[in-house]
């Protein structure tokens, strides 16, 4: 099966899942499932952009240098403490910033500008109307629509909903993720490693990623390799999940009884097995009890490809979001050499920005090695038919997420 017909296979079987109401505080990497109309304007009220003095503009009419013109001090506006009078003529409330600009007053002058004489005020420049005021509404309008359905949920739109007084919004429920981590060789770090065994970077690459996205992953289970193990495993990571992954044993080898344990022993029904690809050839994908399981070749950057071919899309849509990882195209900087026969997703590190984007296909290409996946910005795809890409060609870009969040 080819890339493209494998991808529209999973993502026809990715059903967004159902609303949920929660606190707009607890609502990170959740997309929102409803329109939002401010229920209040931004700001709620006129308030001073400086310290200083609100007072009628008009009454500073032909105040300079040689005639001051002085106004009474009647009160102060603090912020959380309003003024509750009114200003009348050539007076002035003293006022701090985002204070409450006072009845009658249209205009704040800084305290910078003015000489404190005892109870008054000497002004000696023309005041325009509204200087230093912030009017009520001219940030955010009363009902602006101010997020749409769809949207991810980040800090700042936390902080927006949060400045707006709402306090719970309808989203899109994050699905319930399990992963099944087969094979008798691994083992988690921290145990002294013996004979034969390797270090797990199964479960750390996918618990991450799905942290990556916002997903808490529901459980994550080691097996080895055995029939009663892995199918209890199984049984036990689908239910009450939205979504099964399972690493390892959907190969051709004598302890690859993944696919037989699901499709014999449980029943469940095949819908990919073995894709044109490289890394991650063995890919499989079926359902179980109406579940997408998703079935990944054991090697690390056959997961992480896999992770970012099948399941990133398929996450997304589950949670109410659109589409895959972000696609680019850059130059390629070095030649690449490959199979006809398969498509290939060579890890790269990328230069530049914008439209000028350099690609340099990573050193460590084996689908075992994990270091392309740790120092990579991105992979980027080679389609089935060519043999060679010459340096200067163009080609396709998948962007990791960490591309966005590069610390250098
Ligand atoms: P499999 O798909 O089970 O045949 O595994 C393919 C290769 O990936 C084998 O060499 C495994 O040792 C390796 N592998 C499987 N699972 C893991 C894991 N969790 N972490 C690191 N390597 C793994
Ligand atoms: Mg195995």
């Amino acid at each position: 099966m080819r890339v493209e017909e494998a991808r529209r296979i999973v993502e026809g079987e990715a059903k967004t899942l159902d609303p949920l109401e929660i606190r707009v505080e607890e609502s990170l990497g959740y997309v929102l499932g409803e329109d939002i109309a401010a229920p209040i304007p931004l700001p709620i009220f006129d308030n001073s952009a400086m310290d200083g003095y609100a007072i009628r503009s008009e009454d500073t009419l032909g105040a300079k240098e040689g005639n001051p013109i002085s106004f009474r001090i009647i009160g102060e506006s603090r912020t959380g403490n309003p003024f509750l009078g009114k200003v009348g003529p050539f007076e002035a409330v003293g006022i701090g910033t985002g204070a409450q600009i006072p009845e009658g007053a249209d205009a704040v002058i800084e305290i910078e500008e003015v000489e404190v004489v005892g109870e008054t005020i000497r002004v000696r420049n023309n005041v325009e109307r509204w200087r230093n005021v912030r009017m009520r509404g001219e940030e955010i309008a009363e009902k602006d629509v101010v997020l749409r359905k769809g949207e991810l949920m980040t800090p700042g739109k936390i902080a927006l909903l949060s400045a707006l007084g709402i306090e719970r919004i309808w989203v899109t429920r994050k699905p319930d993720v399990s992963i099944v981590v087969t094979g008798e060789e691994v083992v988690p770090p921290g145990i002294p490693l013996p004979p034969g065994r390797i270090y797990d970077s199964n479960t750390p690459f996918l618990s991450s990623s799905l942290l990556e996205m916002g997903i808490k992953p529901r459980s994550v289970r080691l097996v080895g390799d055995s029939e009663e193990d892995i199918r209890e495993a199984i049984e036990e990571a689908i239910e009450g999940s939205d979504l099964l992954i399972i690493t390892g044993g959907v190969s051709v080898g004598k302890t690859d009884l993944v696919k037989y344990i699901l499709e014999e022993r449980l029943g469940a029904r095949r819908l990919i097995w073995r894709v044109r690809q490289r890394p991650g050839h063995p890919f499989y994908f079926a359902t179980l009890d109406g579940k997408p399981v998703f079935g990944l070749p054991g090697n690390p950057a056959a997961v992480a490809v896999c992770f970012y071919l099948y399941l990133y899309p398929f996450l997304n849509k589950m949670r109410g979001a659109e589409g895959g990882l972000r696609e680019a195209r850059a130059i390629l900087l070095e030649r690449f050499k490959k199979k006809a026969g398969l498509a290939y997703f060579p890890r790269v590190k990328i230069e530049g920005v914008g439209e000028g984007l350099r690609a340099t296909p990573l050193r460590w290409q084996g689908s075992n090695m994990i270091a392309s996946i740790a120092y990579a910005d991105g992979m980027a795809y080679i389609p089935e038919e060519l043999e060679t890409v010459d340096p200067g060609t163009e080609v396709d870009l998948f962007l990791f997420p960490s591309y966005f969040l590069k610390a250098r």
